[in-house]
């Protein structure tokens, strides 16, 4: 049984979220684990994937149709070689989410969404309601199409691996849809779900101002990720992308420092998972603290400065 991992990578690079993925592969495989890398000028993101510990081939598929992540072209090459594998997984970000259900369809097999645990090559982890209780799901499809939430596995290690480097063809575009422009947000702060440490705030920083003027100094002191409660997004007080939760970002962090934010389970679910989490929250029956392992009941006004003040 070969698991095939379809990568995330930037044509030059492999995202992190591939790491995790691919530790996810080696915990379903019996056999080898093999890499799609798809893209245009993806050479050297072919080479960072067989590099990966663990690997035992990458399949680098050239060409402009795969330039821009067509979901489409994407499907189109994951298709070409599905049959070749037992397992066929991809990591549960925007890309991933975008692919995984047109593969699954094509090959007429059911999904199996945001892994968080490998129990057999038959059998997986997931959570539901909101992290609330976790579903045990067996498949008795020949090709499983797997999503895998990344925070559920480790980083395989990006170095020490030697795999084979084969070049396919790349699939036609498909003509289905084309591109057309992205617009991306530009930040010298880390990306909030590779970033080891994440600063949030909630709906208690009252305005986007002083979001800013409170949460910014402490995220550049500690060069940390900023987030935000849905609260504080759905108040303009921080742009969407910071939002950390259910509906948002799932994120791991080292270090998670949640200030104003009452800890819904909502919250809760987006980061949980987090290494050490610290509250600060002038409600000491706030919900936060039941997950915190560091919890200062004060007002974050003084207390955030202060902790800014403090850090060298
Ligand atoms: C389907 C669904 C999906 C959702 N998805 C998400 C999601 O992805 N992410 C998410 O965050 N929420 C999500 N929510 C919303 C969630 O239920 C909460 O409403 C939201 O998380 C609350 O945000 P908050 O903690 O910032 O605000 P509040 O709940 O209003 O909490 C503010 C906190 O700040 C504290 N506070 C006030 N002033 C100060 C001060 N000066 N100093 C210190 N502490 C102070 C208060 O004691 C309070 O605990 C979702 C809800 C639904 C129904």
């Amino acid at each position: 049984m070969t698991v095939l991992v379809i990568a995330e990578h930037d044509h030059a690079t492999l995202k992190p979220a591939t790491l995790n993925t691919v530790t996810a592969g080696i915990a379903c495989a019996s056999g080898d684990v093999h890499v799609l890398v798809a893209g245009a000028n993806a050479a050297e993101a072919g080479k960072a994937a067989s590099q990966v510990a663990g690997v035992a081939k990458v399949i680098v598929a050239d060409s402009p149709s795969l330039a821009e992540n067509l979901a489409e072209n994407v499907a189109a090459q994951v298709l070409a070689i599905a049959k070749n594998y037992s397992h066929i997984l991809f990591p549960s970000t925007a890309n991933g989410k975008n692919v995984a259900p047109r593969v699954a369809a094509l090959l007429d097999v059911a999904q199996i969404s945001d892994i968080t645990k490998v129990d057999s090559p038959d059998t997986f982890e997931r959570p539901i309601y909101a992290g609330n209780a976790i579903a045990i799901v067996q498949s008795s499809d020949a090709i499983k199409v797997v999503t895998v939430r990344t925070t559920g596995f480790d980083a395989a290690a990006a170095t020490g691996g030697s795999a084979a480097i084969e070049t396919v063809d790349g699939v036609a575009d498909s003509g289905k849809s084309s591109f057309v422009g992205r617009e991306v947000t530009k930040s010298e702060r880390p990306e909030l779900t590779a970033a080891k440490i994440i600063v949030s705030g909630g709906r208690a920083l009252g305005s986007a101002e002083k979001f800013q003027e409170v949460m910014a100094p402490l995220a550049d002191k500690l060069n940390a990720g900023l987030g935000a409660s849905r609260a504080a997004v759905d108040a303009g007080y921080a742009p969407n992308d910071w939002q950390v939760g259910q509906t948002g970002k799932i994120v791991a962090p080292q270090l998670y420092i949640a200030a104003g934010i009452s800890g819904a389970i909502q919250h809760l679910a987006g980061m949980k998972d987090s290494k050490v989490i610290v509250a600060i929250n002038k409600d000491e029956e706030a919900p936060i603290f039941s997950v915190a392992d560091y919890g200062l009941v004060v007002d974050l006004f003084t207390a955030v400065p202060e902790f800014v003040k403090a850090l060298h």
